[in-house]
């Protein structure tokens, strides 16, 4: 139980990305020792939502969570994608919220039918049924790259986004979002608390760029920063800290567990014990509700 009094605010099931189950993910969380677990799937409650007897049955506490795709524009005309974390930790979201997140569902099937198509393009032999067949409606590129892989186009997940699906790939499809600022909006008036994910993957090189970005976010309505990530080395880790508290923003943390989607990550502790959440920053969390 070295976990006692840790928590982990950020994870999947396979109803997004992850490989277990929701009962599995909520067993693993219990038996590692931890105080609380978030499940944060992109773009659906379903996991969360069968996770819940679960819980109950083992006495976990077990935070709802989510993870949107959004766009954030950078002075100077760039575009990044944002992952926003919205926490909904003591009450149920709005419907409207609930049918503004269906809506993004969609956005991602459309993006999956495009991407297969530009994949077949470039001569790969890929269905729409096969993706669907692993990541049932809401698959993800992560489903594309264990294809691609299987079927010996990539050598592994890296290999895959690198020289097909990744960013800055051939045949990458960018997917309709919502600009950060917006779903900030709706996640407050949905009653969630809006948290930016793995800040790290922004890659803003320039630190007072960076902090011009997060305060900008902060006065649109952002909530929380996540200063604990597998993605971000102690070093990092300590930055994101001292950035949150100049914004007046909550930390947060957690490992962005995928199962074997993402072997090297595991729940609670990250990439060789970089995560270490206390207990007390759900309480806070909580409080700003
Ligand atoms: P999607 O939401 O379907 O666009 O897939 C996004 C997921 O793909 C992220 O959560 C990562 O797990 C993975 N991913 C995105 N970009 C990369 C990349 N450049 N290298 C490796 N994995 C990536
Ligand atoms: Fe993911
Ligand atoms: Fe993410
Ligand atoms: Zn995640």
């Amino acid at each position: 139980m070295e976990l006692k009094g840790f928590i982990d605010l950020h994870s999947h099931t396979n109803a997004s990305d992850g490989s277990l189950t929701p009962q599995e993910l909520v067993e693993l969380a219990k038996r590692i020792g931890l105080d609380a677990l978030a499940i944060t799937d992109h773009e659906t409650f379903a996991g969360y939502d069968e996770a819940v007897q679960f819980a109950r049955a083992v006495g976990l506490d077990l935070v709802r969570g989510i993870e949107l795709n959004t766009q954030l524009d950078l002075p100077g005309g760039t575009r990044r994608t944002l992952h926003l974390l919205a926490y909904f930790p003591s009450s149920s979201p709005s419907e409207s919220f609930s049918r503004w997140v269906e809506n993004q569902q969609n956005g991602r099937r459309e993006r999956n039918r495009a991407l297969v198509e530009s994949l077949r393009r470039q001569g790969l032999d890929i269905s729409l049924e096969e993706v669907e067949a692993r990541g049932r409606s809401l698959a993800g590129r992560p489903h594309f790259a264990r294809i691609l892989i299987e079927k010996g186009y990539a050598r592994d997940h890296q290999d895959a986004f690198n020289r097909f699906i990744g960013e800055e790939a051939p045949a990458f499809v960018e997917r309709l979002a919502p600009k950060t600022a917006e779903a900030i909006q709706v996640v407050r008036l949905g009653g969630g608390v809006p948290v930016i994910a793995h800040p790290v993957r922004l890659s803003i090189s320039d630190t007072n760029e960076e902090r011009r970005v997060i305060r900008e976010l902060s006065d649109a309505g952002l909530s929380g920063l996540e200063v604990i990530h597998s993605d971000q080395p102690p070093a990092l880790q300590r930055h994101y800290l001292a950035l949150a508290e100049e914004c007046a923003l909550l930390p947060t943390g957690g490992s962005d567990f995928h199962g074997s989607a993402k072997p090297n990550v595991h729940l609670g502790s990250g990439v060789e014990g970089n995560v270490r959440v206390p207990r007390e920053l759900l309480d806070r969390l909580r409080e700003l509700k």
